[in-house]
């Protein structure tokens, strides 16, 4: 059985997500053994890369989602660090803009989809719009009409579940390919994670303080995270839920969900019609009559 399958949420018979592992222990997997395939993966994704460039039919959206420093830039960097850089995008979700706020939810992430052909990585995503602003009820604060702002927020985050689904079956139905990735970390980890950002002077910017006040909503986050993935794993659209302590283990998981969803894409070279190749040749000839 393949160790990416355990970790797939496809809305069949999930498991829970704190009954999953956050590290490589129970899978007694050798790191050496991992690290090659890993490897392997990332030549795959290269080759697949460019086809799916070429042939121009297909966009794939890469979502990652986690706690803080579960590990979602280096991963990215790590996995898809040897591709050729004019076909990825990468966009960071930050806090909206004030012209973000004054559209829909789902109008920024709109704006930042990759074109046919390329690959597009969202770190953190329109997710955040069902996560950090539930646990803070920031909706609270937004300017919404009386019929939308009485509603409950449980009404209204469910109504968001189904407003996500029905835009990542639409965008699958218009020719994209999601892979959604939520780093499972312990909460351990992150301490110790913390901890060497603020010992460490090169790693210091990356640390907050507010960091720290996100992390006394730990269990809040993980309660939201489960409601909200069981709600949006879908078959065509799986979440997949990877132990994250072991970066190593999690680069290779990774690297095999998007492999493996790149391969089910099956992109193709476009073939030239039989004039073109025709004229091809005659370019050929042409060339080789050159004296030099
Ligand atoms: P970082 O990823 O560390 O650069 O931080 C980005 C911050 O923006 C995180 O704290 C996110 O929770 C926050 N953020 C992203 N999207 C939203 C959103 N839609 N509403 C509120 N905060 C957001
Ligand atoms: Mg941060």
């Amino acid at each position: 059985m393949s160790l990416l399958k355990k970790y797939t949420l496809d809305g069949r018979k999930d498991p829970e997500i704190r009954d999953l592992p956050t590290d490589s222990k129970k899978d007694e997997v050798a790191r050496e053994k991992i690290d090659e395939l890993t490897l392997k993966n990332q030549k795959r994704i290269i080759d697949l890369q460019d086809r799916l460039y070429a042939d121009g039919r297909e966009g794939l959206i890469i979502v990652l989602q986690a706690m803080d420093a579960a590990g979602k830039d280096s991963t990215v960097r790590h996995v898809l660090g040897g591709i050729n850089p004019q076909g990825v995008d990468v966009y960071s979700f930050k806090q909206p803009s004030s012209e973000e706020l004054s559209h829909d939810f789902l109008w920024r992430a709109n704006t930042h989809l990759p074109k046919r052909g390329k690959i597009a990585v969202f770190n953190r995503s329109y997710y955040e719009d069902v996560l950090v602003v539930q646990v803070h009820q920031l909706q609270k604060g937004y300017a919404l009409p009386e019929r939308i702002a009485r509603m409950s927020p449980e009404k209204f985050f469910k109504q968001r579940y189904r407003q996500i689904r029905n835009y990542e079956e639409y965008l699958y139905e218009n020719g994209y390919r999601l892979v959604k990735v939520f780093l499972n970390v312990s909460k351990e980890k992150q301490k110790e994670r913390f901890l060497e950002r603020i010992d460490l002077p090169e790693k210091n910017w990356k640390f907050s303080s507010s960091d720290l006040k996100e992390r006394e909503h730990w269990d809040e986050y993980q309660r939201i995270y489960q409601e909200v993935i069981s709600a949006t794993a879908t078959e065509e659209n799986p979440w997949y839920v990877i132990p994250a302590d072991h970066k190593w283990y999690a680069r290779y998981l990774i690297s095999e969900a998007i492999a493996r969803t790149m391969k089910d894409m099956d992109p193709q070279y476009p073939t030239l019609p039989k004039s073109e190749a025709a004229r091809l040749q005659e370019c050929k000839e042409i060339l080789l009559a050159e004296d030099d």
